[in-house]
């Protein structure tokens, strides 16, 4: 766990004025990573975000300050893998010479580009992705859809559920997402194919691993904090139609690997310091976790106080409308490490550059649905919009974006940026 130190406070101030804004997403106290490219270039560089801007870290390395040789590159998973003292050494060097009266600034701001100039890809090559179900809320409500009288499968509070997901899929926030055709039913019985009728997003945190365990070699709870690295939101498409009669039994497939959507800037672990808290606390009766999956750090600062939003635009609206809200504090039923620790339980290698899903983080009230599967209980219920459209699921032209942010006491505000897709019509 990283304790506080000079580059959260909440009074530090950047030469670059429009990261003091007050409702900027990356003030100096951020300082997320990713990976982007001019419009006709084809290399990719590794940046930082700062208000507006990019700063270049190729070039700021070529300029002399005293960053890690592998931002330099083209990867961030170079960077991710190394000792997580080396990541912090580098934020105290970027948040000093960042900071107002540095002596860098006239030698960095000609490293700076405008954000709106940067084309965002993923932050570095994505060898692994699971998906897990972290979310209990969700859990709960979309078992209900199916299972009315027990929706919580008996193995819910002793085992992080999860699946293997594909890579290949995986896209930077501002891909368009293409509606999937899909072999579904409409009786359970008899079977047809074409476009997805239920097409779904899901409000998602991922988590980017740093550090890897050699083959054969869990990772102990106490030590997955050290093996990731930074978050992003995701968005894990899903088709609800396809979802329903492929799934049996072995869980999701063309459902949910046409597409994944993530944020493209990686908040890193350090950043989120200021906005650690307990890991949600278990009701009453709940079974404490299995040793393997309990640590008292993790109990006591596990949690993550990121408040995570839906927003959606239909082709009829001129800008997006927030369709919900919800606290990953208070939705996740296992904490980042636990995931880590799980996953590796058995001996599994996590790699540098795996993303690990959170599953759907629904709130504990009515329409805090982090899905429209939640939200619309099935397809049952219509979600009125403000302009007086409404929607069981999404539609052609949709666009929906995801927004998360970190705030409270004592700290400066933090935000992700969006993740954002928007739905094209199936292939014909
Ligand atoms: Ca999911």
């Amino acid at each position: 766990m990283h304790s506080l130190n000079a580059t959260h406070d909440p009074q530090r101030r950047s030469w670059v004025a429009s990261a003091n804004a007050a409702d900027t997403d990356f003030p100096i106290q951020n300082l997320p990573y990713g990976r982007f490219r001019r419009a006709g270039e084809a290399r990719w560089h590794l940046g930082v975000a700062l208000g507006d801007q990019v700063l270049d870290l190729a070039a700021a390395h070529v300029a002399g300050l005293p960053v890690h040789a592998s931002l330099a590159g083209y990867d961030l998973a170079d960077f991710m893998a190394l000792d997580p003292r080396l990541h912090h050494q580098t934020r105290v060097t970027l948040s000093e010479a960042l900071t107002e009266g540095s002596a860098w600034a006239p030698t960095l701001a000609a490293c700076l580009l405008p954000q709106s100039e940067a084309a965002m890809g993923l932050p570095c090559t994505i060898r692994g992705y699971t998906d897990f179900f972290t979310g209990i809320h969700h859990a709960r409500e979309a078992g209900r859809l199916f299972r009315p009288d027990d929706p919580l499968t008996p193995n819910y509070k002793h085992v992080p559920i999860a699946y293997h997901g594909r890579t290949s899929s995986i896209v930077p926030s501002g891909t368009p997402v293409r509606r999937p055709q899909g072999q579904f039913s409409s009786d359970g019985v008899t079977a047809a194919f074409g476009p997805s009728q239920r097409l779904d997003y899901e409000l998602e945190v991922g988590v980017f691993v740093g550090r890897g365990n050699a083959l054969g070699e869990p990772v102990p709870i106490a030590q997955a904090g050290e093996h990731w690295f930074g978050l992003v939101l995701l968005n894990d498409w899903s088709a609800r139609d396809v979802q329903r009669w492929e799934a049996q039994p072995l869980g999701p497939f063309l459902a949910k690997n046409f597409a994944t959507s993530i944020s493209p800037w990686v908040v890193t672990r350090e950043a989120l310091a200021p906005f650690r808290l307990a890991a949600p606390a278990r009701a009453d009766g709940d079974p404490l976790p299995l040793p393997y999956l309990h640590d008292a750090a993790d109990a006591q600062a596990g949690g993550i106080d990121l408040t995570l939003e839906v927003w959606l635009q239909t082709p009829q609206m001129t800008q997006a409308e927030r369709l919900m809200q919800s606290h990953f504090r208070d939705a996740a039923y296992w904490t980042v490490a636990q995931m880590v620790a799980h996953h590796t339980s058995n001996g599994c290698n996590l790699q540098v550059g795996d993303l690990l899903g959170t599953g759907t983080q629904s709130g504990p009230a009515s329409g805090q649905g982090g899905c429209l599967l939640e939200l619309t209980a099935g397809g049952a219920r219509p979600l009125p919009l403000s302009n007086g459209e409404q929607r069981r699921f999404l539609e052609d032209g949709d666009r929906v974006v995801l927004r998360g942010y970190c705030e409270g006491a004592g700290a400066r505000r933090i935000g992700f940026g969006d993740c954002e897709g928007r739905v094209l019509p199936a292939r014909s």
